[in-house]
Order: structure tokens, then C-alpha cells, then sequence
């Protein structure tokens, strides 16, 4: 009897397709630091880390227990009904760890609020910005994630995300990430930031929208979905120019890219850039449902009581489990961690050139890794067979992979910072073995 196989057939009979299956028909019962062990008993090495969020492990002891002690003394009480403190010491951890001040606005103090997942920051950050400026208009990127609520998804450039959701929110307006593989830009970094920047004077400020029509611009410091195209410091840099110059708050989405994966707190920590506004979620929870907007204190403060919340953001359960996480963070050093775990990925796929013709770019911040598949190399030309063959082979050995990209031809690392080093080897052979084989099996003149 193939327990797997059973329960997937259970799920198609009653759960609705739309909620798509990333990672084929794998299964799972338990797991524990970066390993998944599934219905059928097999083990496998988890380089999907719950799509991001596991960057402490599986069922951290230590997050484990806080949970439990937190769930025995207070489950729910609604923030709006009654102030408990997991709630607050979690925004004090936060503000302390990534501050937002700056010598421009304000007291230079950052604000918290909490949610309960990704897009509900989003949500909440965009009516804050509303309501600081006074103004409707959205900035957001092509191939950037934010979501699937109406206005993040609304804010998402990947159309395989969208179809058929729309009408979609208004006052949305998109611009081009900028990305040298992929336009085939052979020239220096700054020049591609100073064409990159110039185009968005152009259409934004020069442009038909007038720049004080701007509430907000929404980027990824480290695009995620579209695949780890790491933005140009140099770009985020010019986007604060902008801000600054206009009045438009600038917002970070650090959903995917926080806690550490990057190699910092916050990737935005890697260009020197702060932002008014940022979004977070994922690894902060270690897999219990917490998100946070964090901003300057006078921004924050801005959205007026009863605009943003809701009944069950930053539940103390959730906040005992974020508190804990990040304790563990601090104590073992992940964003150093993070650095070693990227580096040898960056090498290991890097390494990959030689052996066969469908490494298109390496590319990624931190343990933020990803490998683009393209036949020769050419961006022009995705391999997304290439790369659904070599995710089907690392699952049939035990490696748990998760794809990227509008094509679909990006394999992306997201495995838990603790994983040992052997597993992180013995992964990363697999991996290789599996694209190099998928490779051969699918070359094309
Ligand atoms: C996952 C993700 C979101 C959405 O988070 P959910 O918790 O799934 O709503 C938003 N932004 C980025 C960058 C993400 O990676």
C-alpha cells in the first residue's frame, strides 16, 4: 500500500485544484531541522523549506516549545480587545533588529503593526502609504509577487498567477526590474541602473502619471518568485532619490527575502537603502501564520485607528513562535550561515558550466540561490522541460526542490539555514545529477 499515492487521491476528491501543487505529488507526515519525512516513510532533504519559511529548521525544539507554553496560557484575545505581551515584545524585537529611521522624516523611531500572512502586509502597507500621502497611485515591478489577495495580486507581474481573477485593483502601474541577463545587457552595472532610472523619470515623473499623484513604490529587494534577480544596490539607491525628491514612500516587500535567507535581516541592509515601509512574513513564524509592516514611526502613524488590523493579527501563539525564531536566529548567526550556505551553492551551480549547455545564470543574494536553465545559455531560449525533468529526478531521490521564473526554468534553494553540511552536499549532488541527466535527455540543436 502506497500511502502517498492515497493521500493525494483524497485531496483531488475534495480539495480545489486552484490550490496548485508546486512540488508534485510529494507528501508529508513529519519533518525536523531540514529534513521531511513523508506518508510513505521516505526521508527527504528539504530544499523548499515551506516555500521560505522554515529558516530555523523544522519543528525548532526551542519554537516548538514556546509554542506550546504560549497555547496553554493564552490561545486568542484579539489585539483590538486586549493588549498581551507577545504582541508587543515581538514589535520591540522588530523595530530593534531592523530599524527604519532616518535623519529626513520624523523622530527617526520605527512603528510596527502584525498580520497573518504575506499579502495581508502588502495589503496593509499600501493603505498606510494611502493614507501618509494623501494619494492613490502604486509603482510595482514586472515579474514581482506580492500575493494573492485582490491588490497584491493585482501587484503581481507573473500572469499564470492572475488568470482570470481580474477585474483588477486601479491606480496600479507597472515598470521594468532591471536585470542585465535577461535584456541582454553587456555594458556595465551603472549604466543598466542609469537606463533603468531614466525610464522611470520618464514615465513617472516627466511622464503621464505626475509624480505627486504617487503614494507608493513596491519592490523586492530580492525578487522571489520571478526567480532571485537580486535588484542593483545602485537602483535602490536612485529609487530613494526619487522618493525623497517626490514625496512617494518607498516600500521594500521582504517577505521572501527576510530573516536572514539573504545573508542580512533584511536584504535591503545589502544596498544601504532604507525604506519608509516594509513587508514580512514567511521565515519569521517558522510555519505558524505571523506577518508584520514595519515603517517610520510618523508613516505608521499616519493610518488612523480602525483602518488597518484585523481579528486575528499578531495572535500570541504566532508571536511566541516569531519571538522564539528570532532568538534562535540572533544566538546561531543564520545571516552568517546564510553566506556559507550561498557560497557553495553559487559554486556548486557555477561548476555546473562545464558539464552541460543549459546554465542560462547563477545568480542570487545569500542562501537566496537560483539557477536559470536556458538552452545554450541563451535567455531568449527557457528550458522549462529541462527543469520539470530535473525537479521530477531530485524528488525520485529525496531532494525537495521548488521551480521560479515566468517560464518556469529556474531552480531555487531555499532549504532550512540550519541544514547540516553534508545534507547541504549530498543535496546539492543530487541536484547537479539530476540537470545534467534532464539536460541530455532534452537537448535540442
Ligand atoms: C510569498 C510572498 C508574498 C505573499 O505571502 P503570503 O503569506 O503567501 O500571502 C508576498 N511577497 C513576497 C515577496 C512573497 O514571496
Amino acid at each position: 500500500m502506497n500511502n502517498s499515492t492515497d493521500l493525494i487521491q483524497r485531496r483531488r476528491a475534495v480539495v480545489a485544484q486552484g490550490v496548485g501543487m508546486f512540488a508534485g505529488e510529494t507528501t508529508a507526515v513529519s519533518a525536523s531541522g531540514a529534513r521531511i519525512v513523508d506518508a510513505d516513510g521516505n526521508e527527504h532533504i528539504d530544499f523548499a523549506g515551506g516555500i521560505g519559511v522554515m529558516n530555523v529548521g523544522h519543528c525548532n525544539p526551542e519554537v516548538v516549545a514556546a509554542i506550546q507554553e504560549q497555547a496553554a496560557r493564552l490561545l486568542h484575545a484579539s489585539i483590538h480587545v486586549a493588549t498581551y505581551e507577545p504582541y508587543v515584545a515581538l514589535c520591540e524585537a522588530l523595530v530593534r533588529l531592523i530599524p527604519h529611521g532616518k535623519e529626513s522624516g520624523g523622530s527617526g523611531a520605527t512603528k510596527a503593526m502584525l498580520v497573518n500572512s504575506g499579502a495581508e502586509a502588502v495589503e496593509n502597507a499600501i493603505k498606510i502609504a494611502r493614507q501618509a500621502t494623501g494619494r492613490a497611485a502604486i509603482v510595482c515591478f514586472d515579474g514581482g509577487f506580492h500575493g494573492r489577495t485582490l491588490l497584491a495580486m493585482t501587484l503581481t507581474g507573473k500572469s499564470a498567477y492572475k488568470l482570470g481573477c481580474g477585474p483588477f485593483a486601479p491606480e496600479v502601474y507597472r515598470v521594468p526590474f532591471p536585470s542585465a541577463f535577461h535584456e541582454g545587457h553587456r555594458g556595465s552595472e551603472a549604466e543598466l541602473v542609469n537606463q533603468h532610472l531614466a525610464q522611470f523619470e520618464e514615465r513617472f515623473v516627466r511622464g503621464p502619471i505626475a509624480a505627486d499623484q504617487i503614494a507608493a513604490i513596491i519592490i523586492e529587494p530580492v525578487q522571489g518568485e520571478a526567480g532571485f534577480v537580486v535588484a542593483p544596490p545602485a537602483y535602490l539607491q536612485g529609487l530613494r532619490e526619487i522618493c525623497d525628491r517626490h514625496g512617494i514612500m518607498l516600500i521594500f516587500d521582504e517577505v521572501q527575502s527576510g530573516f536572514c535567507r539573504s545573508g542580512y535581516w533584511a536584504a535591503f541592509q545589502h544596498a544601504g537603502v532604507t525604506p519608509d515601509l516594509s513587508t514580512w512574513a514567511k521565515s519569521l513564524g517558522s510555519g505558524l501564520p505571523i506577518a508584520a509592516v514595519l515603517g517610520r514611526a510618523a508613516v505608521m502613524d499616519a493610518a488612523l485607528p480602525g483602518t488597518i488590523g484585523g481579528t486575528y493579527g499578531g495572535n500570541p501563539v504566532a508571536c511566541a513562535a516569531a519571538l522564539a525564531t528570532l532568538r534562535v536566529m540572533e544566538r546561531e548567526q543564520l545571516s552568517a550561515r546564510a553566506r556559507v550556505i550561498g557560497d557553495q551553492v553559487r559554486a556548486r551551480f557555477e561548476g555546473l558550466r562545464d558539464q552541460c549547455n543549459v546554465v542560462g545564470e547563477v545568480r542570487g543574494l545569500g542562501a537566496m540561490m537560483a539557477i536559470e536553465l536556458c538552452h545554450g545559455g541563451d535567455p531568449k531560449r527557457p528550458a522549462p522541460q529541462v527543469t520539470a525533468a530535473a525537479v521530477a529526478r531530485c524528488r525520485a531521490e529525496g531532494v525537495l526542490v521548488l521551480t521560479a521564473g515566468a517560464f518556469g526554468n529556474i531552480i531555487r534553494t531555499l532549504s532550512p539555514l540550519v541544514i547540516s553540511d553534508a545534507d547541504l552536499d549530498r543535496g546539492l549532488t543530487v541536484i547537479e545529477t539530476a540537470i545534467i541527466a534532464a539536460a541530455k535527455e532534452h537537448a535540442t540543436s
